[in-house]
């Protein structure tokens, strides 16, 4: 069997070109466009990389990307003023602290001042009880992107057994939780499990988000498997590759999400379409 490659590109391209459409009507309707703000502390090359796309893909979409680059050394407090200000600020929809933050900051005081309305990465711990309960609510990025990538292949999860590896918030228990409100069996490794090479080879969906080049060895996959690659990991000679090891995985799997041009293009589009959804939000309850 040789799988299917996901083309998280093009799938992508068709959500901004939706977002694009929504952002016009929001501004028609309401004279302004939908903001999305970007805060990025520190000179972290691949967060640089990521905001810069951002920044982008916010513009081209009709939408207003602002980015606030700061300084390594700011501080807690200064950050915090930042974040509470944009808060407050009428033409901020959308507000995105760019992660992770330099050591010294306090990530989840941070996260906490994020309104959540406002708050389109879906780390906030209002909407991570939303998204618990099953409940309409802003979600994070690469779990939605992911997701919509399950449906554009017209994968039926019912039933199936999906194995996530990787418990972060912002990506392993959050897809969990989205397979689970989707009625497949999930389990959640980690890395204190055992044996991973026998829980892959019982899923009928493996999502790996490790940040471990290869972890995932192609022939442990059960033949069929759908593979979803969250991983984005840098070799030495500068190329990218996920968590998964393509050439094998290509062999058993029935469809796999290459990186890059899988997951990570698509995180960037609901970013976008989440920063819309918080601007209609924001509007009907003004
Ligand atoms: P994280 O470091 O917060 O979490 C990694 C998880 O992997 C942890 O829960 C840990 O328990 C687990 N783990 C570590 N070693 C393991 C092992 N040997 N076996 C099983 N599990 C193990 O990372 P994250 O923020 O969730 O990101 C994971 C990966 O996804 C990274 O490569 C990151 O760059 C990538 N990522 C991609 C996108 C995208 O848009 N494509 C978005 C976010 C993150």
């Amino acid at each position: 069997m040789t799988a299917q490659r996901i083309d998280g590109k093009a799938l992508a391209k068709r959500v901004r070109a939706e977002v694009a459409e929504r952002a016009q009507a929001f501004e028609q309707r309401f004279g302004r466009k939908p903001g999305l703000d970007v805060v990025l502390v520190g000179e972290d090359p691949a967060s640089q990389v990521y905001v810069r796309s951002k920044e982008r893909a916010a513009s081209r979409a009709g939408l207003i990307g602002n980015v606030h680059r700061l300084p390594a050394e700011t501080t807690n407090e200064q950050l915090l003023a930042l974040v509470r200000t944009l808060a407050q600020d009428a033409s901020v929809d959308g507000i995105l602290v760019q992660l992770p933050l330099p050591k010294h900051l306090d990530e989840t005081r941070v996260l906490d001042a994020i309104p959540p309305e406002k708050d389109v990465d879906g780390l906030t711990p209002h909407n991570l009880g939303l998204l618990t309960a099953g409940r309409k609510g802003l979600r994070a990025c690469t779990p939605s992107g992911s997701m919509r990538m399950l449906k554009e292949i017209g994968f039926e999860l019912e039933g199936k057994r999906a194995l996530v590896i990787g418990r972060s918030l912002l990506v392993g228990k959050s897809i969990a939780f989205m397979l689970l409100e989707k009625n497949a069996t999930v389990t959640l490794a980690h890395s204190r499990t055992q044996d991973l090479a026998g829980e892959v080879g019982r899923a009928d969906l493996v999502v790996a988000a490790v940040g471990r080049p290869g972890l995932v060895r192609g022939e442990w996959l059960k033949p069929g498997a759908v593979v979803i690659d969250v991983g984005i990991n840098r070799l030495e000679d500068g190329s990218l590759t996920g968590d998964v090891d393509f050439e094998g995985a290509v062999e058993r799997a029935s469809f796999i999400t290459p990186v890059p041009g899988g997951v990570g293009p698509m995180t960037i589009a609901m970013l976008l379409s989440n920063a819309v959804d918080a601007a209609e939000a924001i509007e009907a309850a003004r």
